[in-house]
Order: C-alpha cells, then structure tokens, then sequence
C-alpha cells in the first residue's frame, strides 16, 4: 500500500438531504440540485426574470439519494488505510441545524444501514487490523464536547465536573498537544465503539436537559488512536506506528449568526460559534493555499486542539451539509459560500 497522495490535503464534500415532512407540506419544489457526476450543486433563487442561478462546484458532492455506505466511501474511507499507517486524518460535518451533520457522523446506531461515518470508520479500521500482517494492535477513543470554549468528557459519567485543559508537551517525542484529564477507553470491536456511542449521546441528551442547553450549539470530536505493529516483509521486520481520526460534528453554522433579541449567555453562545467556525475556515483555506506559516490554530479551542492533525502530511475532509428547500435558501447560501472558500478558487 501507498499513502495516497492526493493532490490536496483538504477534500470539501456538500451532502444534500430530502426534503423533510414540514418542507414537503408546502409543496414547494426543491430549490436545489445536485449532481455527483459533475460534482456540482446548483441553487435557485427567486422566480421569472428575476431567478438567480449560482453553481458552485466541489471534490464531491453527494445527493439526496446517497447512501451512507457511499458517504463514507467518498470521505474518509481512503483515509483508514493512512490512519493505519500513522497518519491523522480529520473530518469535519458543517452545516445548519437540521441538514443532517449528526445523520452523517453518527447516524442511526441500531440500523446498520443507517449508521454513519463513525461507526463504518470504526469497523473498517478493525477488519483491518484482523489481517494477518498485524501481529499486535490497540485502539483507544476519545470523545468530548466543546460548549463556549470550555471542554467536556462525552465517555465519563461526571465529565462535567472533571477539568480538562488542553496541554503541551514540547519534549522532543513528547506527547505533543493533549487534552489533560480526557480519558481514553480502550477499545476492542467496532461493538465496542456503537456502545461508548450510545452512552454518550445519553450523557448528552441528560446534560441538555438539565442544563437547558441545545446540543446544536457544541462541537463534538470523536477521536480513535490507534497503534499497530506489522510485518513489513518476510524476514520478520517490523514496522511500529500510532495514527489518529478524528471526526467531528461542528455546531449549527446558523448559531454563529446574529439573533434579533438574544440574552447574555445566548450571545457568549453565538461569539463562540462563530470564531470557531471562522477560524476552522481560516485554517483550512490556509492548508489549501499552502501558506502554512501564518495558520491561526490558536484562535480557537478547536483549531488549537487539531493543530498537529491539520496540515503536514495530515488529511482533512470537510462535508457541508445542507435542505433543499426554499425555506432554507439563505443558510444553504451561506453554507455553501464557506464551503467555497475552504475549497479555495
Ligand atoms: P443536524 O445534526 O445537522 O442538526 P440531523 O443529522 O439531526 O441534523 O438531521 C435532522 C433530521 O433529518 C434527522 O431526523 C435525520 O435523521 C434526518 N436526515 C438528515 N439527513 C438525512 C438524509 N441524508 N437522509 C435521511 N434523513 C436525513
Ligand atoms: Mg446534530
């Protein structure tokens, strides 16, 4: 196997949905089409002589009739192989809330033709590793909430109360950046990953009811480390390596808009989101331009948590996600231009 070299180390994917009951009720048509031959989206916008056409054009794009089978394929399959061969890989959902960026990473957990990216990275890094030149493997995953700026364990019962800090270690062969105190639970089946899955979003969906908070206003990383051993030929050598995925749903590109009447925490809510988002932005036109000097990795938690897995030799896939819709015209607009600008003209 060789590490493909693509001729980018940033992949922007759209992933369009079907119109949903409410969308549908209005009998409007979709104001969207998509083609995954010509990797091209087109939206429509107004009716007669004053209907605006503009076509936007990516790596991929992916339609209402993609299944999440070829979803993966056309993201972050290719990249298992590079993880295995001590690369880190991250891929980013963005999109407003509603268009599908949980469906995508996760899916539906208990249908296994509906589970998403996470569980189907999952399984095929272990098949994988099931080959006979592994002679040892482990596998450990990650998964935390980024909620204004502040981080929390999604695979610990009182993740909430424990602080974690993002953390530097210089040392040559140090650990690098890390998150302290972030557990790391050892896995061992892609069984394994589906259940610290469906605890999590448990965790989740408790904490939001107790907290009065909307999860569409976090990010969440999901990461799995693994690290292998493997004959590299007959004579019995031995080629040791340790590499990442990271794959994470982004908060609702429409939080980091501003609001008519908001009140203080709504507002701290909204500033997060969008310097996220816009540094997340920044960040990856920076790798696509190739001006790796001046990256502004830490003008946010997550941009400074991925800095090691953004750039270099690391890949990086970013899937927008939008409706069809007329109703959602104007953030699949939006989304579509901050899709544009990570893919660079
Ligand atoms: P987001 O995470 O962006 O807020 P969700 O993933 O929760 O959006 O999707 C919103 C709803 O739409 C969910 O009920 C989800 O199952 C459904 N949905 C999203 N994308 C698709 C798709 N491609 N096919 C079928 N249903 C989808
Ligand atoms: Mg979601």
């Amino acid at each position: 196997f060789e590490p493909t070299e693509a001729t980018s180390c940033v992949q922007v994917v759209v992933r369009v949905r079907p119109m949903n009951d409410k969308e549908q009720k209005g009998n409007t048509l979709p104001v969207v089409t998509a083609s995954t031959e010509k990797k091209e989206v087109t939206v429509i916008r107004g009716a007669g002589n004053r209907q605006q056409r503009t076509t936007y054009n990516f790596d991929d794009v992916l339609t209402s009739f993609s299944t999440q089978q070829e979803v993966f394929d056309t993201t972050i399959a290719p990249n298992i192989l590079d993880v295995l061969e001590g690369f880190e890989c991250t891929m980013f959902a963005y999109g407003q809330t509603g268009t599908g960026k949980t469906h995508t990473m996760e899916g539906d957990l208990s249908s296994e033709n509906n589970r998403g990216v996470i569980p189907r990275a999952a399984h095929a890094i272990f098949e994988r590793l099931k080959t006979e030149q592994y002679v040892e493997s482990s596998v450990s995953a990650s998964y935390l909430e980024i909620y204004n700026e502040e981080l929390a364990d999604l695979l610990v019962d009182d993740g909430k109360d424990v602080k974690l800090q993002i953390c530097e270690d210089t040392r040559p062969r140090g650990k690098g950046i890390f998150v302290h105190n972030l557990s790391e639970t050892i896995v061992t089946s892609a069984e394994d990953v589906l259940r610290l899955m469906q605890k999590a979003q448990e965790r989740r969906r408790v904490g939001e009811t107790k907290m009065n908070k909307q999860s569409s206003r976090s990010h969440c990383l999901f990461t799995l480390k693994v690290h292998s051993r493997k004959k590299v030929d007959d004579s019995g050598s031995i080629m040791e390596c340790t590499g990442k995925l990271h794959l994470v749903d982004l908060a609702g590109s429409e939080c980091a808009k501003t609001a008519g009447s908001e009140n203080a925490q709504k507002e701290r809510e909204r500033k997060n989101i969008n310097q996220s988002l816009l540094t997340l932005g920044r960040v990856i036109s920076a790798l696509r331009e190739g001006h790796v000097q001046r990256i502004p990795y830490r003008d946010s938690k997550l941009t400074r948590l991925l800095q090691e897995s953004l750039g270099g030799k690391c890949k990086t896939v970013i899937i927008a996600t939008i409706s069809p819709s007329v109703l959602a015209v104007d953030e699949t607009l939006s989304t579509l231009n901050y899709a544009q600008a990570a893919h660079g003209i």
